[in-house]
């Protein structure tokens, strides 16, 4: 994980949103590869391994699915960010596109939320792993892509909690409902767009 992501985790009990506390005991450059997240409010503690934050057990991991460069040109193209910087989430097999992503939209930090096998931390990628939820502070996200899998209502409305206002969310599948808060703009060739509201709360981070 790339260590100035520690500011936009979120621990994943429920109480409120509050920073959490990273203690590394193994960084490459900005990256850490091992060490501990822990909570200050419910005291809770998550281990970082192979650079992963590992909130807990992911659900069963999406399968590996070639996505061609047309695809990942296609999302650049409608997450529509022209500048560098901030953070871009993207959800199990959304994760597949970060190399290609990474290449298209220099200067962007992902972050791949419960990655299939086969993806790897990257100095541009860093990995997140939980059951149920984002673990992301609300409004923190320039971009969420969701994969095909991660398509149903409650990652959908998660992904439009950790996007900024006035920002995109692309679904990798067409058949799905927009959740509340996210506008559908556009869809084909199996996936859709969406943009955030501005007025929903938390986004007043841009
Ligand atoms: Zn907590």
């Amino acid at each position: 994980m790339f260590i100035e992501l520690t500011e936009h985790l979120k621990c994943p009990g429920a109480h409120e949103e509050q920073h959490l506390i990273l203690v590394p005991d193994r960084m490459v450059g900005r990256m850490v590869l091992g060490g501990t997240v822990a909570c200050p409010v419910c005291r809770r503690e998550y281990p970082v391994t192979e650079g992963i934050v590992r909130f807990g057990a992911p659900p069963p991991a999406p399968p590996w699915r070639a996505m061609d460069a047309g695809l990942a040109e296609a999302v650049r193209a409608l997450l529509s960010l022209s500048n560098p910087g901030g953070y871009v989430v993207l959800v199990g097999s959304g994760c597949v596109l970060a190399s290609s992503l990474a290449t298209l939209m220099g200067g962007v930090h992902f972050v791949g939320v419960n990655p299939p096998a086969g993806v790897d931390v990257t100095p541009s990628l860093s990995l997140l792993e939980h059951s149920a939820a984002v673990p992301l502070r609300s409004a923190m996200a320039r971009g969420v892509v969701l994969g095909e899998e991660s398509a149903t209502s409650s990652w959908l409305e998660d992904a439009a909690r950790v996007l900024l206002g006035g920002l995109r969310l692309v679904v990798l599948r067409a058949e799905t409902e927009a959740p509340p808060g996210i506008t559908r703009l556009a869809s084909g060739q199996g996936l859709w767009v969406g943009e955030k509201g501005r007025a929903m709360r938390g986004d007043e981070r841009r």
